[in-house]
């Protein structure tokens, strides 16, 4: 279902929305009895506080699934911002506006109950070293950041190799959970598709053909499809580690 407001959002479930903010760039705020989480800021153009705080009668916390700009930009909107502590480096290089706000160490393990539902905080590295998601059991859904895009970046800064990102999708891959959301999209894609991933990096291409500018990086990119989707990894070669 889809609402016309200041943004637009989807209601993936009653207690799961994805925010469209600028540009193709989605946060996601998960709806608890007595708590509620807002995964991401955006670009940070809009006032996605006033958004949140018209949305919400409980108290909330704002948690950063990684800290590259286009999912920081808003954090200037709050007072505190959770993260990973390998990530807060990476969103002060990022940050465009001096840091108004405190930042709060979230950890991998960590379980957070928002009343009828709770969260777990699980390591998604790779995209960046401290990318994290935000499980929630009782929906079956993991909110993924980028560290789980279509089109998967791995280079700039704080990126890990491909062998890290390798590992990541398949540990990901063990946990309960059936589909996942991500910040350049508001699909719910099934876990599944991660195998595209994992297939992709089985079978890498690095094809000078592929070779362009990505944000003044000069990147390659793997493509890989079959029955289940399409994987794109867009990737620097130094992060091959050869
Ligand atoms: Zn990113």
């Amino acid at each position: 279902m889809k609402n016309k407001d200041a943004y637009e959002y989807t209601k993936v479930r009653s207690s799961i929305w994805q925010i469209a903010e600028d540009n193709g760039v989605y946060c996601t705020l998960i709806l608890g009895s007595s708590m509620a989480v807002l995964v991401d800021t955006g670009y940070g153009n809009r006032n996605i506080r006033e958004f949140v705080e018209k949305h919400i009668t409980t108290p909330y916390m704002v948690i950063n699934s990684h800290g590259h700009p286009d999912h920081i930009g808003g954090n200037h909107w709050f007072d505190t911002i959770w993260a990973a502590k390998a990530e807060w480096d990476i969103i002060r290089h990022f940050e465009e506006k001096p840091q108004s706000y405190g930042l709060k160490e979230i950890k991998t393990g960590d379980k957070i109950s928002l009343g009828d539902l709770d969260i777990e905080i699980v390591t998604l590295a790779g995209h960046t070293r401290g990318s994290i998601g935000i499980f929630v059991p009782k929906e079956g859904i993991l909110i993924a950041g980028d560290a789980l895009n279509e089109g998967l970046w791995l280079f700039n800064y704080g990126a890990l190799l491909m062998k890290d990102l390798y590992e990541t999708l398949q540990r990901t891959i063990q946990l309960d959970f059936t589909s996942y959301l991500c910040g350049h999209s508001n699909k719910e894609y099934k876990k599944e598709k991660l195998l595209t991933h994992i297939r992709n990096i089985e079978n890498l291409k690095v094809d000078e053909s592929t070779k362009k500018d990505t944000i003044g990086f000069e990147t390659y990119s793997s493509v890989y499809q079959d029955a289940i989707g399409k994987s794109e990894i867009v990737f620097t070669r130094d992060r091959l580690g050869n």
